[in-house]
């Protein structure tokens, strides 16, 4: 029977598998959100997060999951009389697009096959009619696996449309995958801890551009808790708007600590690593939906070409050894699966989860 007291160990992308010696630091002491020793510690992890992002620029914590930030990007950055062009390559990409929508910000998407990758000239294209003050990207389509070329998009609009701002959802790419926020030209970036930061749900992170912020003061009804403003008047004093949740924030702090002493290329070749692995064993016991050169370095989706019951193979691998993977996502349920490979997860965990996968589908 499942019990949430004994929980598999997840390999699904995200939450994804968190240390026991993460989960520690969200049992320690807390602190009074307007007291020194908060705000030493919010210095500490945002100065932290400009390392790993490569940016001088702002950095927030917000007490959210990422997809506040999808609403936040849009209500601070975009006038209701402006257009974005949304991107859309799956389930996630088109989310982000409906919430635009749902903010009254006229939307045009444009879409690609899930499974392919927005392409530079496809986003030329459109950009080229003047029409679009901002652009949506999503960098690790979770949904499927495609990575979107966001280094070649980011070169090709710096060039021709730098005045265009850019909105990058880097869910389940930050850490991962690198991201050099400032040199990219960005104006938005932002993850939830619970992808490749490897914490526990329930804290998003993100950068906002200096012209961003400038932009923002020009945008009415930009609301409360995501009211980028607002955020850069408690940064000034290392605190949030609203009282953070600390426990994550201290977990945090532990993270970046280690990633900031292992060196962002390495935890970037440490994910690469886990991928090729992952997409070897995928090609050669089953298929890669994702075109390789567009495959995630956090997540591999493998295409069920030989009509495995994923739902089964998924109780097997948790009656056996308390694991899971993830299933496709939605309407790919059981066209695809998918196996996370981010975070303190490690090649040896993979190999081993593999041969498991290996031994149940024979
Ligand atoms: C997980 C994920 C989200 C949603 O994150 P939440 O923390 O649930 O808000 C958004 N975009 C991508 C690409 C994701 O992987």
């Amino acid at each position: 029977m499942p019990d949430w007291r004994n929980p598999p160990r997840l390999f699904i992308p995200g939450p994804v598998h968190v240390l026991p010696e993460v989960l520690q630091q969200l049992a320690r002491p807390t602190l009074g959100h307007r007291g020194k020793e908060y705000s030493q510690l919010h210095g500490e992890v945002t100065g932290m997060l400009k390392k790993v992002l490569f940016t001088e620029q702002n950095v927030f914590l917000s007490t959210s999951s990422a997809s506040g930030i999808w609403e936040g990007a849009i209500r601070n950055c975009v006038n209701f009389n402006e257009t974005v062009l949304a991107t859309s390559c799956g389930s996630f990409s088109e989310k982000w697009a409906s919430v635009a929508k749902s903010c009254g910000r006229q939307v045009d998407e444009l879409k690609v096959e899930w499974g392919q990758a927005t392409t530079p000239e496809a986003i030329d294209k459109q950009l080229a009619t003047g029409k679009y003050k901002a652009v949506t990207l999503v960098y690790s389509e979770t949904s499927t696996g495609v990575i979107n070329p966001v280094y070649e998009i980011s070169e090709m609009m710096k060039k021709k449309y730098p005045e265009v701002l850019v909105f990058v959802d880097a869910v389940s790419a930050m850490v991962g995958m690198p991201i050099h926020f400032d040199q990219l030209g960005w104006d938005i970036v932002f993850a939830s801890v619970q992808k490749a930061f490897a914490i526990p749900p329930g804290l998003a992170v993100f950068a906002v551009s200096k012209r961003a912020m400038e932009k923002s003061k020009t945008v009415s009804q930009r609301g409360y808790y995501f009211d980028f403003q607002e955020f850069a008047k408690s940064q000034e004093k290392n605190q949030t708007p609203t009282t953070p949740s600390i426990p994550h924030i201290f977990a945090l702090h532990f993270q970046c600590e280690k990633l900031i002493k292992e060196g962002m290329e390495n935890v970037w070749k440490r994910h690469k690593e886990m991928a090729d692995y992952t997409r070897a064993w995928a090609k050669q016991k089953h298929a890669l939906f994702a075109e390789e050169k567009y495959a995630s370095n956090t997540l591999t989706t493998a295409k069920n070409v030989r009509n495995i019951n994923i739902g089964d193979l998924n109780k097997a691998l948790q009656a056996k050894h308390n694991t899971v993977i993830g299933n496709g996502y939605g309407k790919l349920k059981d066209l695809t699966f998918r196996i996370a490979h981010m975070g303190d997860i490690t090649l040896r965990d993979i190999k081993e989860l593999l041969g498991w996968i290996d031994e149940e589908t024979k």
